[in-house]
């Protein structure tokens, strides 16, 4: 298949755009390059170094003789984006090129007015362009277990199946996200949603979870290939961010209680979850929502089992509670189905000791690199 992967130079699109070369598709990346940019605003940086992505791609040709093209420019240009379809004619578009931290989205109102033009109107101009270019390709979407927030009801995949005043329905899944940035999320989903309906386009929204990791087998073959790992208060996810604090002698610091619950992933899953899609296409017209996690502990779960890793290697820390920056329940009902990728063949990478000693072991390489200002937060929801 041609395949682009937008957001290619990110967490999630490098590995994902190497894992598809590999398999065989004709891959394409679109990046701007503004999550690099954006490190340079934080004063902040990947605790590994990272290569530029011409050197990524002329690597990872090197290596394996496939060829990744790479088209640098913005999803909110249109000229740019039509010239890409034009050249490439893809059969699917991942799309991962968003702005995608919460705590960037809250900083003030310039971010996140760039937060909600950056991804909304990227989106749109996506589903405009295959409309107009490109009406058979699959849009695989980058959405967030972040959309449903944590109602006190399991959360469903997509939709929900309502009784009321004796009618029946079955209606989109409500969304309550806790921020400026998931909620930019929920607007794409209901773009996405409405130009399935009008214009027959084939869509899957993958509501992912919170990703952790930084390997996957391609991203090892070469230090120039490696991922980024970020750590700061504003980019880092939680385990990732215990991690580097258990690397750099710091306490583990749970926001509050530590009883919110969200939902995981390992980022060997997030790539295969995407070619999962990729190879079995929504229907024309078809908006489907999966579920893409595997697993949900609370924030709590994940310090003690970062301490308890970290111990066996030598490193003693403590796990201390620090002020919620965020406005959030910190003690909820948190149940999600998540049987759509399992049956279509998802093996989750459950999150053992091994994997927590494997991103340990990677950090613990890399601790000089960690600017240790930076990994307590720094934004407040309020
Ligand atoms: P990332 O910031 O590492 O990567 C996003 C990439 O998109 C960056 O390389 C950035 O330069 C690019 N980009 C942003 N806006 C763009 C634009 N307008 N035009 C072109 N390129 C643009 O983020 P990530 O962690 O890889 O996340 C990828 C996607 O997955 C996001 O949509 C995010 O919301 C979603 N997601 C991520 C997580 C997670 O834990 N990382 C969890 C759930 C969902």
């Amino acid at each position: 298949m041609r395949i682009i992967v937008a957001g290619g130079d990110g967490f999630c699109g490098w590995p994902t755009a190497l894992y598809l070369s590999k398999q065989g598709h004709e891959v394409s990346i679109v990046d701007n390059l503004v999550r690099r940019k954006i490190d340079d605003e934080l004063r902040s940086n990947s605790v590994t170094p990272i290569a530029t992505l011409e050197e990524r791609v002329a690597k990872w040709k090197e290596l394996t003789g496939k060829e990744i093209k790479t088209f640098v420019g913005d999803l909110n240009h249109y000229d740019f984006l039509a010239e890409v379809f034009k050249q490439t004619e893809p059969d699917a578009f991942v799309h991962f090129a968003e702005q995608r931290s919460a705590p960037y989205s809250m900083i003030d109102r310039e971010h996140a007015v760039y937060t909600q033009s950056n991804n909304v109107i990227g989106n749109l101009n996506v589903l405009y362009a295959i409309k107009e270019f490109a009406p058979e390709c699959h849009l695989i979407k980058l959405g967030t277990m972040g959309e449903y927030g944590t109602p006190n009801i399991d959360i469903e995949e997509g939709y929900l199946e309502i009784e009321h005043n004796g009618r029946k329905d079955k209606l989109p899944y409500p969304k309550q996200p806790g921020s400026f940035y998931h909620l930019s999320k929920v607007h794409d989903s209901h773009n996405i949603m409405f130009a399935c309906k009008i214009w027959g386009i084939r869509a899957t929204d993958l509501n992912q979870g919170v990703v952790y990791g930084l390997h996957t087998d391609e991203t090892e073959m070469d230090p120039i290939l490696a991922n980024r790992l970020d750590y700061d208060g504003v980019y880092g996810t939680a385990l990732n961010r215990f991690i580097i604090q258990a690397a750099t002698g710091h306490d583990l610091t749970v926001y509050g209680t530590g009883g919110q619950t969200r939902a995981f992933l390992n980022i060997k899953d997030t790539v295969r979850c995407v070619e999962i899609a990729a190879e079995n296409p929504a229907d024309k017209g078809e908006f489907r929502v999966f579920n893409q996690f595997t697993e949900y502990f609370s924030v709590q779960d994940l310090a003690e089992k970062v301490q308890k890793v970290a111990g066996e290697t030598g490193l003693e820390t403590e796990v201390s509670h620090i002020d919620n920056p965020r406005v959030e329940l910190e003690q909820h009902y948190y149940h999600a189905v998540n049987t759509k990728l399992r049956d279509l063949g998802l093996e989750p990478n459950l999150l053992t000791d091994e994997v927590i000693k494997g991103i340990l072991t990677a950090a613990l390489n890399h601790k000089d690199r960690v600017i240790k200002e930076n990994v307590l937060p720094s934004i407040s929801w309020k």
